[in-house]
């Protein structure tokens, strides 16, 4: 049986107390895990040995007895556990990477928390009061609740800069069979103009939020950038700035989730391009720079959904000449500038749309490669 891991994120509403208790736990699950990673640090540098989740799980015991550390225990077991078992998962990369001959960085310190996790001894959701139960803060309120099902594997909670609370609850399912009826095979070609483009010829326009917030987020920059550091209007200027760029994030995340579930349940193959995300142009224009994260978050989004739904996900060669082969005869045009949105091809006199094109050469090209497999 194959399970996934699946998270349920919701907002929630700790009061006072709860969330002292969390800002409380916030710093000791990051001074135990600087703590311990610092041991082994020193452990490897002067014996060359490895150390794991157990052996500093029992040396947190007596670690809270002594007096620096005695606040710790106002912390619940749950996140320090968890705490540990996530730098157990660091230091193992680490080890692994020795062996496989990467030059080897230690796991990072952590600097600030933002958000802390829970292993599922500590922490229960309840099916039918729609509240979380987290060991030392007690139940908290959530808001929009819907009973995740599955094993429950662990819970985040977080913190934005906003200052709204959530709780990422993270159960183990079983994967459910999708059956896939569609026959269709699509390419599709990213781009600035539309989001997306396919080789049908459907469009995905660029969401108009995107410009308008643009121009939203420019304009609290600019009042931001007028107010003396420090001072309460700053503070107030800043939290608006943060309110608003998580807005952006959350309408985004909206817009590439509903698309790529679309596409993934309507297609049997959907080839796409592997963008080289990371080595794109660094543009300063935000509407821009969205541009670029989205389309790396829509690609993975689309590979793992794809597994789901028993569609094929292909990916093709970032250095195929998408756009400038006729999808028609296979001419090459070399001479093709970037604001030409259409051209007729020489060879076989096809009006070719840029866009739509390119998609079908994605295509071809994936289903190409499907032969020669
Ligand atoms: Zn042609």
């Amino acid at each position: 049986m194959t399970t996934i891991s699946k998270a349920y994120k919701f907002r929630i509403y700790p009061n006072k107390t709860q969330q002292h208790q969390l800002y409380v736990e916030f710093a000791a699950s990051k001074v135990v895990y600087n703590y311990f990673l610092n041991k082994s640090i020193e452990l490897y540098n002067s014996e060359k040995k490895s150390s794991n989740y157990f052996d500093w799980a029992k040396e947190l015991t007596e670690l809270k007895k002594k007096e620096e550390y005695t606040w710790l225990q106002q912390a619940s077991n749950g996140c320090l556990q968890q705490s540990l078992k996530d730098l157990d998962v660091a230091y193992k990369n680490f080890f692994r990477n020795i062996k496989k001959g990467v030059k080897p960085g230690f796991p990072n310190f952590k600097k600030f928390n933002s958000s802390i996790r829970y292993s599922n001894v500590s922490c229960k959701y309840s099916k039918e009061n729609h509240k979380i139960q987290l060991s030392k803060c007690g139940w908290i309120n959530v808001a929009d609740y819907k009973t995740p099902f599955g094993k429950l594997m662990n819970m985040t909670i977080s913190k934005t800069k906003s200052g709204k609370w959530f709780v990422a609850i993270c159960v183990e399912q079983e994967l459910k069979k999708y059956v896939n009826e569609s026959v269709s095979e699509v390419g599709i070609d990213v781009g600035i103009k539309s989001f997306l483009v396919d080789s049908n010829g459907d469009k995905i326009d660029n969401p108009n939020f995107l410009k308008r917030q643009d121009r939203k987020i420019k304009r609290l920059q600019r009042q931001l950038s007028k107010k003396k550091i420090g001072s309460n209007n700053c503070k107030k200027a800043k939290l608006k700035l943060a309110k608003e760029h998580e807005k952006i994030a959350s309408q985004r995340t909206n817009f590439l989730h509903q698309n790529s579930t679309k596409l993934v349940k309507e297609n049997k193959l959907i080839a796409i391009e592997d963008l080289n995300i990371s080595g794109m142009v660094k543009n300063h224009r935000l509407a821009k720079s969205i541009m670029d994260v989205s389309w790396s978050e829509f690609f993975r989004m689309l590979t793992y959904k794809g597994e789901r739904y028993d569609c094929e996900i292909k990916k093709i060669g970032r250095f195929e000449p998408t756009s400038k082969k006729c999808n028609n005869c296979g001419y090459i045009k070399l001479d093709m500038t970037l604001n030409e949105r259409s051209w007729i091809c020489p060879q076989c006199n096809s009006i070719l749309d840029r866009d739509i094109n390119a998609a079908k050469n994605i295509l071809s090209l994936a289903l190409d490669r499907k032969e020669v497999v």
